[in-house]
């Protein structure tokens, strides 16, 4: 019995220490990409129902150890580790609540996409295939003081139907059925924002139109089905006349005529957008 409980044990440590590594070599990639600075950001694993491995406050993700990690239950209390847990769990806790699909999360600050979370930005333009497919739009949740229960009931409505969201004046989430899919998306939303800053320096957007978005829809299904539980938000779909092969061109003009016209899906849209 004595030799069965420690194989159990025996196992689950060394399936936490493949979860522990990951964290680690995840957190050094947003450290050494400039995703993080100082002690900003969080990472955390579902290991089974009742555990949640996750990064702990007050250090740099670029040094994480293994051993650091700490373990908390889905109420967020700490059942494991010496160091002590983030205060950004809820948010990581109320995701893995409302998405059972979801196995790993990423929380950072990128420059790029944490600068249109502060303009009040959402990215939900439809300028790139690939963005499209993987992500569909990343909305923007109205700003709530980390840590608090503000910042979960922003994010409440989004995280069905989203896996990645800008956190106004904060910083940017996203989540998977891995905490390397996560990663790869947190990659995505910032490159995307790159691309969508570009965009707006040289004054002219030419967004994917009606029915070339309906195609990505089929490819999406097809392609990223079993990466997300979220569907393609339609808010997206429904923004160009159909016949177009691609939306009409909006330079600077056009784009505040088009916000005059549908002010929820502007550029100067704020919170909740999507
Ligand atoms: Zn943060």
């Amino acid at each position: 019995m004595l030799n069965a409980q420690a194989r159990l044990k025996a196992s689950s440590t060394s399936r936490d220490g493949k979860y522990r590594s990951e964290i680690v070599a995840f957190g050094r990639m947003l450290h050494q990409r400039g995703y993080v600075t100082a002690t900003d950001g969080s990472l955390s694993v579902r290991l089974d129902e009742r555990r949640i491995l996750a990064t702990p406050t007050g250090m740099s993700k670029g040094w994480l150890r293994p051993a650091d990690m700490v373990i908390v239950d889905p109420a967020g209390r700490q059942i494991a580790g010496r160091r002590h847990v983030s205060s950004e769990i809820s948010m990581h806790l109320l995701i893995y609540k409302l998405r059972p699909d979801v196995r790993g999360i990423v929380h950072a600050h990128p420059s790029m996409a944490t600068g249109f979370a502060a303009a009040g930005i959402a990215l939900n333009e439809p300028l790139v295939c690939e963005v499209v497919i993987g992500l569909g739009s990343i909305p923007l949740a109205r700003y709530g003081t980390p840590g608090t229960s503000e910042l979960c009931e922003s994010l409440e409505s989004l995280i069905p139907q989203y896996d990645a969201i800008l956190l106004s004046n904060h910083g940017v989430v996203t989540y998977a059925d891995t905490l390397h899919h996560a990663y790869m998306k947190m990659e995505t939303v910032e490159h995307f924002a790159r691309i969508a800053l570009v965009t707006h320096c040289l004054g002219r957007q030419q967004p994917l139109g009606q029915q070339e978005l309906e195609k990505l829809l089929v490819a999406r299904s097809k392609y990223e089905g079993h990466h997300s539980g979220a569907a393609l938000p339609l808010a997206a779909i429904s923004r160009f006349p159909a016949g177009n092969h691609l939306g009409k061109a909006k330079g600077p003009a056009r784009a505040s005529k088009a916000r005059g016209e549908n002010g929820e899906l502007g550029l100067k849209e704020r919170a909740g957008g999507g």
